[in-house]
Parts: C-alpha cells; structure tokens; sequence
C-alpha cells in the first residue's frame, strides 16, 4: 500500500487540472506577448484565467498578479511594500514560512527596516492585544502574518487582524498559501487586507504558479524586472500551462467545497481519535484538535519519547506512508523546525505532520495509524532491551 499524507507539502495534479492544461502544452504554444493571432490566442488563456481567479476571489481583475508561486508572491508583498510604501518597520512572528522570514531576515540586514516580532500564546495563536501594542509603538508598519501555519495548522483571525492594522493606518500582507483553494475567501468584505500570496500546487493544481493579491488601493512597482507582461507588474513570458491549471485548480477545489471540507474533516477527527485511543502519551502541537482555530487539512502528532525517533519518518516511508517531519521545506536538511522550536515543544518529543487531501480514505488513515502503533511497539521493545 502506497498512502500520501503530505498534502501540505504539495498535492497529487487533478485529472480535470490535467486536462484543461493539456491544450496549451500541445497546440496553443504561441508567446501571449506577440500580437499574431497565436499570441491574441495564448493571451486570452491567460485573461480567461484572471477572470476566473478574481471571480472566486470576488475582487476585480486588476488585483491579481501571477507569479511563479508562493515564495515569489510573499517575496513580491514584502519587497514592494518596503521599497514603494515607504514602510520602515516590519512586524511578523518567529513562526511564519521561510518565504516571509528569511524575506524580512534579509531586509533587516540589509538596513532597510527594523522589526518586531509578536508574541506567540502556548499554543501557538497570535496574541493579538500585543500586536496592538507593536502597531501602538509603530503605526504604518507593514503586518506581515500567515492565515494558516504550514506545520502547525493554526489560523490566524484574518478580519480581526485587518481590523487591528486599519486602525493604526499599517499595511497587511497575509501568506494564505495553505487556505486559498480551502476556503472560500471573499475580498470584497475583506478589503482591509492589502497583500495575499497563493500557490496552485497546494490545491492539486501545478507546481511553478501562484499569484499575488494586491489590494487596488495599494500603487507598487515590479519585483522582477523585464518585458511588460502582468501589465508592467512581472517580467517575463507567462507560465500559460500553469496558468490555466491554476485556474482549473480553484474551480474544481471550491465548486465543491463543502463536500471536500467535509470528507476531510472527517479524515482528521478520525485520526486524532485513533491515535488518541491507540498511543499512550500522544498529544499534538499548536491547536490542531481545536478544529475551528486549525487547518482542517492538517493535523501534527507530538510522540512520547523514543530513543530511535530519528527512524521514525524513514521506517513509516518504508511501510508505505508518506508524510513529513516538520515543514517540506526543512524535511531532509538536518536543521530542527523553527516552529516547534518557537513553540517550545520539547525535543525529545518526536513530531510528524500528516496532511489531508479530497483524494485520502478512512481505510488509509487506519493503515497509517496501525503502521505507527506498530513502529512505536517495536521501537519501545527495542528500547527496553538498551535499558536492560
Ligand atoms: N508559504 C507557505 C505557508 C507554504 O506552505 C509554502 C510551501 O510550502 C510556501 C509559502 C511557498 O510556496 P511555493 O512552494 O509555491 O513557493
């Protein structure tokens, strides 16, 4: 049996997806910049697919911008902001993605802003009254915090945090890689939000594509420098193929949303209640059996202590489970997660992150759970013959 539960990290292609890409890799391959009839053609899968992007978004057309994906969009955010708004202070939390950490680490170094980090409550949540405070001390900063946390799973109160920057006249950039295509967002009631970031590969669309949401009160220069494509916004001849599965991508993700959520849910309570009945000692980090406050798709087992835990993910991935360590990003580096580190989970405590997708079963859910009591039973006799 082979069980993918690392949706988090990236998710298999819809066949629809597939599909609806399959014309502009074999006929249509014309550049949307040429202005023959096959650049007019390729050009119009391009608009077509803004049209549909922005319709699910319920904002206007000229609010999104296609992007090579979601570190590119976060990149875009955060670098446009400080260099076009004039933002001169960042506030953010240990616990964001690579793509806004190392973004802001970088810009700090490099002078450009100074920042502050709100704090984190114990399981892992936003204490908002502090970024109230922070914003107090630094009106016009640029809020720069992720909607759903990739390893963790906890959400972030999107409208209260759009509430608390418009008071204190501050910029908010939100990285929704991990929600856009999960849950229904409507920018029209959420237009105190200036910045989004998405990445299609994370709702069973292709890897390689994404798109900033950039609020139309909001006037930034380009990022990447080159030809006029994304009106003058991005350099560089469109990935159409991408595009267009993008667009596929949150048709066949939010057409059927509640059916797909449901399902899903269902995968994760049945999860936590095996794993609650079957491993004793287990508990799970952040927030994640609070299902409102956490991402439903995701769900991150903190294990009792075991002295080979470095053999867990190996053994499960030999078993025939595919699932991830800490974020994808980090898994394989041998760097320990800056999340659970923030967290303050203690070492010795082995984590694994299972993540959800339409495509999972119960029965593989099972499968994954008896495969872990059974790894941990062998791991646990293996230990008691050491201790002897
Ligand atoms: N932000 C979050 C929260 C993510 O989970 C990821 C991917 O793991 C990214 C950003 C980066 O997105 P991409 O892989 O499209 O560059």
């Amino acid at each position: 049996m082979n069980i993918y539960l690392d949706n988090a990290a990236t998710t298999p292609i819809d066949e629809e997806v597939y599909e609806a890409m399959i014309p502009v890799l074999k006929e249509d391959f014309g550049n949307p910049s040429s202005t023959h009839s096959y650049g007019r053609k390729i050009k119009s899968y391009i608009e077509r697919a803004r049209k549909n992007v922005a319709k699910h978004l319920n904002c206007s057309t000229g609010e999104i911008f296609f992007t090579s994906g979601g570190t590119e969009a976060d990149n875009m955010a955060i670098r446009c902001a400080v260099r076009d708004l004039g933002v001169k202070h960042i506030i953010t939390s240990k616990i964001e993605h690579h793509a806004v950490g190392h973004t802001v680490k970088k810009l700090v170094k490099k002078r450009k802003v100074d920042v502050s980090f709100v704090r984190i409550n114990k399981k892992g949540h936003i204490d908002l009254s502090h970024l109230d405070e922070l914003l107090m001390k630094n009106p016009n900063s640029l809020v720069s915090l992720m909607h759903a946390n990739n390893e963790i799973g906890n959400l972030l109160p999107l409208e209260d945090v759009s509430l608390i920057c418009k008071k204190h006249s501050a910029f908010f950039h939100s990285d929704t890689v991990q929600t856009i295509g999960h849950y229904d967002f409507d920018m029209k009631q959420m237009n105190e939000i200036h910045f989004m970031a998405c990445s299609a590969h994370k709702f069973h669309g292709p890897k390689g594509v994404g798109f900033l949401y950039v609020n139309k009160n909001i006037n930034i220069n380009p990022l990447i420098h080159g030809g006029s494509q994304e009106r003058n916004m991005r350099g560089g001849t469109e990935n159409v193929y991408g595009i267009v599965g993008l667009s596929k991508a949150m048709d066949v993700s939010l057409n059927k949303l509640i059916k797909h959520r449901k399902h899903i849910v269902n995968l994760k309570k049945h999860m936590l209640y095996r794993l609650n009945k079957s491993i004793p000692g287990v508990s799970f980090n952040g927030d994640c059996e609070n299902l409102s406050a956490s991402l439903y798709t995701l769900l991150s087992v903190s294990l009792p202590p075991v002295e080979i835990a470095s053999m867990i993910l190996f053994n499960m991935d030999i078993m025939g489970v595919a699932c991830s360590g800490g974020s994808a990003c980090t898994s394989g580096a041998n760097i320990g997660s800056h999340v659970l580190e923030n967290l303050k989970t203690p070492i010795d405590r082995p984590t694994i992150r299972f993540s959800f997708s339409k495509m999972n079963t119960i029965q593989e859910i099972d499968f994954a759970v008896d495969s872990l009591v059974k790894l941990y039973s062998r791991f646990e006799a293996k230990q008691n013959i050491i201790s002897v």
